[in-house]
């Protein structure tokens, strides 16, 4: 392809995106392809010969869109916001045109130094002091594996520098909400710290870590010679958006010489909200904190913001430092490469600059409050209508309830049966996509609202959809 052809189909391919998007409300939400549909479409040899990419645009059409789940839809309910913004879908363009590799300062320098600004700018978007220091990681998981990583070496003494966990030191021991994220539960098993030193310690009444509980479980594991190294505190549990206690946590943790990671993957986007940052008041006793702007703030996937207290504990448990990759400016720079798991990294900083050049902190902030206000609405719906029961508080943008009518309300199994039935209505019907999940054993409906577009309207029609469903 030469550059002409690459700005004619370019050109197209934007036009089709923004075409996509302005009808996207037609699609049905959740796609209704059958598994292995959309691969039966593709040949299943390669094409031997080029000159096909001008079919491209068509072939989206005929074989791909059916198999495409709109993420961006205004009636995406279902698991978490995964909003793209046109800015960021713009600094995609930009950073793959760029083609940057920007794995040390000086493979690309601007590369480093934007992060550096955009992540400085986050920090204080979501009201976090200048102790911090903040770089891009793909995913919450991946930096809730450095997290732990480093919580392992800080509480062996570098042990990975000797005989690692083999070097029989006592059991060391991580503490996380039974409601906190799968992601939590892989990182401590990655990490190598086994599961019989994982403990999913037991949830109040608003399904947010029981304190006391998590002091028992410290206690009973001190007593047994096994050493707290690290507790996970959930700002926002993917189930229900409980907020953890995270003040009292951070004191168990510096009694215990532990190390407190913050799991604020979902939340962290509201922080930008100052009336919001008392869910995570005590975040300044954490040693680390992960949030994702690729989630509800409209930075497209991926980007999640780890923001750290000391760079420097993080660069020592991570860096490897071979000689191919030193170079002469390495005392007096940022090489990221060294502040998480993979070499190889992306532009991503482009995306959160566009943005922000886009609609600024307070176009973002505007956009939050619109999406916790629809919140409420809903959650008032459902409180105020007879035969359905909301399980869960609403501090963010989340609704979890289900609908138990009279007939149903003393059998468990039917109840479940019922509002998977309604939960599958919807879906199928293509007007609008939400969450059945489970809560402590029973079956349940979130609603998460906050996609870019979703007006009152939306939410509106999803209750409509609801109630409807409830009743057939
Ligand atoms: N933590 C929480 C609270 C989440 O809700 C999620 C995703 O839903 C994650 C972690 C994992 O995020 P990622 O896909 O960035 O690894």
């Amino acid at each position: 392809m030469n550059a002409d052809e690459f700005r004619r189909l370019g050109h197209q391919l934007v036009d089709w995106v923004a075409e996509y998007r302005e009808r996207i409300e037609d699609r049905p939400v959740m796609s209704p392809v059958r598994p292995g549909e959309i691969r039966s479409r593709f040949p299943a040899s390669p094409p031997a010969d080029g000159g096909h990419l001008a079919e491209a645009l068509a072939l989206l059409e005929q074989d791909v869109l059916r198999g495409i789940t709109h993420w961006n839809h205004p009636a995406f309910f279902a698991y978490f916001p995964s909003n793209t913004a046109y800015a960021s879908v713009l600094a995609d363009i930009l950073a793959s045109g760029l083609g940057v590799q920007g794995m040390s300062w000086q493979t690309s320098p601007a590369a480093t130094e934007i992060e550096e600004v955009v992540m400085d700018w986050l920090r204080q978007m979501v009201g976090l002091s200048s102790a911090w220091s903040g770089v891009i990681h793909d995913t919450a998981s991946t930096a809730t594996l450095c997290a732990l990583l480093c919580a392992r070496e800080k509480a062996s003494g570098f042990s990975q520098q000797d005989a690692g966990l083999q070097a029989g030191a006592p059991p060391l021991v991580v503490y996380a909400s039974e409601q906190g994220h799968s992601s939590i539960e892989k990182a401590a098993l990655l990490a190598g710290f086994g599961r019989s030193n994982l403990r999913l310690i037991a949830t109040d009444a608003e399904h947010a870590l029981d304190l006391l509980q998590l002091e028992r479980a410290i206690e009973t594991d001190r007593t047994a010679g096994r050493r707290p190294a690290a507790i996970v505190a959930a700002i926002g549990t993917t189930g229900t958006t409980a907020i953890d206690p995270l003040a009292g946590i951070a004191a168990l943790a510096e009694q215990h010489d532990a190390w407190l990671h913050v799991d604020a993957a979902m939340a962290g986007t509201a922080m930008v909200l100052p009336e919001c940052r008392w869910m995570w008041a005590g975040v300044e006793r954490a040693d680390s904190v992960v949030f994702n702007p690729h989630k509800w703030m409209g930075v497209g996937f991926d980007f999640s913001a780890y923001y750290i207290r000391d760079p420097e504990h993080l660069v020592r448990v991570m860096s490897t430092n071979p000689s191919y990759l030193r170079t002469a400016q390495d005392g007096a720079v940022k090489n990221f490469r060294d502040w998480h798991i993979q070499l190889g990294r992306r532009f991503r900083a482009i995306k959160l600059w566009f943005l922000l050049l886009d609609i600024g902190v307070e176009g973002l902030r505007a956009r939050i409050r619109r999406d916790l206000e629809n919140a409420r609405w809903l959650k008032e719906q459902v409180d105020g209508t007879a035969g359905w029961e909301r399980v869960a508080p609403v501090p963010l943008q989340t609704v979890c309830f289900r609908h138990v009518p009279l007939a149903l309300a003393d059998d468990e199994s039917a109840l479940a049966a019922h509002n998977l039935e309604i939960a599958r209505r919807i879906n199928e019907g293509g007007k609008a996509y939400l969450t059945p999940s489970t809560l402590k054993g029973r079956q349940i409906i979130r609603a998460s609202i906050g996609s870019e577009t979703t007006e009152r309207r939306h939410v509106e029609m999803l209750w409509t959809a609801l109630e409807e469903a409830a009743r057939n």
